[in-house]
């Protein structure tokens, strides 16, 4: 509870921030070596991840920033490269709308789909059932098609470029990188290296964060029968978290399944064989449920029935899953950030290091891609209204809106995890209740599937 008032607290309290340049962020731990000379850059992006190389390329092809210099830096050596035969990768997101709406102005859908996207159309969880539209797409498609159409506009990152240090100039940002072998001088930083952001950190940008004790267990799953419509998001809520299955073809599905940090090792060590069975298991038996609640929530349902008519339920059951592909098998430790301020002079977070989800309701990415979108939009209207591109007033802007949506988001989702984590009994059958009577009332099921499925 005391995180969730920290959350309201941090929604109020964007109001009133104040944008001084911090200590930390003008004053680097040690100084750079002797200045060697520096290059001038308009727009540094740090980090090519997911986010990093869609803002990029969000510049890349806006008519106003075609004067300016821009570069992406990204630390690690190398960036994936997928072709159409290349078997799937583990990581996958499901885009919302919004998100393949920035692709298709991007460039890069186009591109994504000649390598593989999968539509859904449907979302089921073992209570309610929405028709729904998002498209299951592999990380490293999204990166590989962002770079590449990168590469068509004659932008490459560069690599090998890990942001050391940085420090306030008069009127720009002086980078230092780990190799020590040039200094940036650039008109506006964005970070977009991760939810341990370092550059959050040199700049002393304080956040609220806190771990789950919950870890998001990925796989790619093969499926016991060709699926031809294989168009179905699964989602079951247990008591120990939230497991989910998520189309890639006919053949394979991919899984994010939420489990305690006491379930970790366990289901890390079974063989593959075991693994699968343990997914079969959680998604088709009644062990994970509480005794008492079914029975209660089917009475419950029963009743309403006899007051609003029940829509009517396609029968259908999650695809049985066969094996997993090997080593697909990894787990990543799930937590709560919101960073207390988005922007600083010439400063800006984007993606993961602004904030970071948890991933049942597969948000997080979106809400990044959703940042690119809002800051081109704020610093292109900064160049129509005759402004600097890197003016505060404008970052303010984009600090005011994704702080303002993303907050929700977090809340929300927070909430529901917490909700659906809990073994308590009378919140376990409140819940089973509450999600029956949602699903046979459809103003209210329309609610939440909009809101589990809007914009980011
Ligand atoms: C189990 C799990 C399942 C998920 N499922 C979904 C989902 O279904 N849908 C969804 O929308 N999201 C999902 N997410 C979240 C999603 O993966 C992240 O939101 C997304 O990857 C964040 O992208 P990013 O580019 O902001 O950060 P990152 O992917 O972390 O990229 C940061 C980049 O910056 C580089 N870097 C770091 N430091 C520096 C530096 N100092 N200088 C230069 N470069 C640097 C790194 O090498 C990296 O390439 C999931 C997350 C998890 C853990």
């Amino acid at each position: 509870m005391r995180q969730l008032l920290l959350l309201r607290h941090s929604l109020i309290s964007i109001r009133f921030s104040s944008y001084s340049v911090s200590p930390k962020a003008t004053v680097s731990h040690d100084q750079p070596n002797p200045p060697i000379s520096a290059e001038n850059v308009d727009i540094t992006i740090a980090g090519g991840g997911l986010v990093g190389s869609a803002m990029a390329l969000a510049f890349a092809v806006s008519p106003y920033f075609k004067n300016h210099k821009v570069v992406l830096l990204e630390s690690q050596s190398k960036l994936p490269k997928v072709s159409k035969n290349q078997p799937y990768s583990n990581r996958v997101c499901a885009l919302n709308a919004q998100s393949v709406d920035l692709f298709q102005k991007l460039g890069a859908w186009d591109l994504m789909k000649s390598i593989r996207v999968q539509k859904v159309s449907r979302m089921q969880n073992d209570q309610s059932q929405e028709n729904s539209l998002a498209y299951i797409v592999e990380n490293d498609v999204i990166q590989s098609c962002l770079l590449e159409r990168l590469k068509q506009l004659n932008i490459e990152p560069r690599l090998n470029s890990k942001v050391k240090k940085f420090e306030n100039e008069e009127n720009s940002i002086r980078i230092l990188l780990q190799d020590e072998k040039i200094n940036l001088r650039t008109g506006l930083l964005i970070a977009a290296d991760g939810y341990q952001s370092s550059i959050r950190e040199m700049a002393g940008i304080s956040t609220i964060q806190w771990n789950y004790d919950q870890f998001g267990i990925v796989a790619t799953l093969q499926l016991a029968d060709n699926m031809p419509n294989n168009v179905v998001a699964w989602q079951r809520f247990l008591p120990t978290g939230p497991i989910a299955c998520l189309p890639l073809s006919n053949t394979h599905s991919s899984l994010v399944w939420t489990v305690p940090k006491s379930m970790l090792k366990s289901l890390m060590s079974l063989s593959d064989e075991q693994f699968v069975d343990a997914i079969n298991k959680a998604f088709t038996s009644d062990v994970y449920k509480q005794n008492g609640v079914v029975s209660l929530t089917e009475r419950m349902r029963s009743c309403w029935q006899q007051i609003i008519p029940a829509s009517p339920t396609i029968a259908q059951y999650p695809p049985t899953i066969i094996n997993i592909e090997p080593k697909s098998r990894a787990a990543f430790p799930l937590s709560l950030l919101n960073a207390n301020q988005y922007v600083r002079p010439r400063l800006v977070l984007v993606g993961d290091s602004a904030h970071r989800i948890h991933p049942m309701a597969g948000q997080g990415v979106n809400m990044g891609f959703a940042d690119v979108q809002c800051l081109v939009n704020v610093l292109e209207r900064a160049i129509r209204d005759g402004a600097d591109f890197n003016s505060l007033t404008y970052l303010v802007d984009y600090e005011r809106e994704r702080q303002a949506r993303c907050l929700a988001k977090l809340l929300l989702i927070d909430s529901l995890n917490r909700l659906y984590s809990t073994k308590f009994l009378p919140i376990v059958a409140l819940r089973s209740i509450g999600l029956s009577f949602i699903n046979e009332f459809s103003p209210f099921k329309s609610f939440f599937a909009k809101q589990a499925a809007s914009s980011a």
